[in-house]
């Protein structure tokens, strides 16, 4: 079963390089004391595996599979570690499953965390892009969205948006 976390504001655009860095390194440790809050709420500790697990995610710009988060991380945390790592922070709600093409599950962040977005799935080699839409685009979402849901009379409160086709590297 998805928990459904209060919404957080979407990170804010950095207009300079330098504010960018500054930017970076407050959402960095916005998440890192997020993270730690929902986890100490579990009574479950912030490991050092744990914590790099959700660094490396939190520099993905997509889900990641535990063999690519694996090779993303290098071999300072084993494989068996990482799916713990992976299962434990899944079960406290910081990362959620993507089950994308190829049945390869994919980990994300949870949007609690990471901020609203979409996502981009490629059929051939199977790889999963976040992808973040204007709030006027996003307010068309919305609207079809709510427009579907009320012809089946089903009350709505998210959505996730899964565009799939071929990546630049694969057309
Ligand atoms: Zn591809
Ligand atoms: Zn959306």
């Amino acid at each position: 079963m998805r928990q459904v976390p209060p919404h957080l504001p979407p990170r804010a655009r950095p207009s300079t390089p330098l504010q960018a860095e500054l930017n970076v390194e407050g959402h960095a440790r916005q998440l890192e004391r997020q993270v730690e809050q929902r986890l100490r709420d579990n009574d479950i500790r912030y490991t050092r595996g744990r914590r790099v697990v959700v660094e490396s995610l939190a520099e993905s710009d997509g889900p990641r599979s535990a063999a690519e988060l694996s090779g993303d991380i290098g071999p300072s945390v084993p494989l068996s570690s990482l799916y713990r790592s992976l299962a434990v922070l899944e079960q406290a709600g910081v990362v959620i499953p993507h089950h994308g093409a190829r049945t390869i599950t994919r980990y994300e962040l949870a949007e609690w965390l990471s901020g609203h977005h979409h996502h981009l799935v490629c059929s051939n080699c199977g790889f999963v892009e976040d992808v973040e839409i204007p709030e006027s685009q996003e307010d068309q979402v919305r609207k079809l969205v709510e427009d579907i849901s009320a012809a089946a009379a089903f009350s709505p409160n998210g959505h996730a948006l899964e565009i799939e086709g071929l990546c630049s590297q694969c057309t």
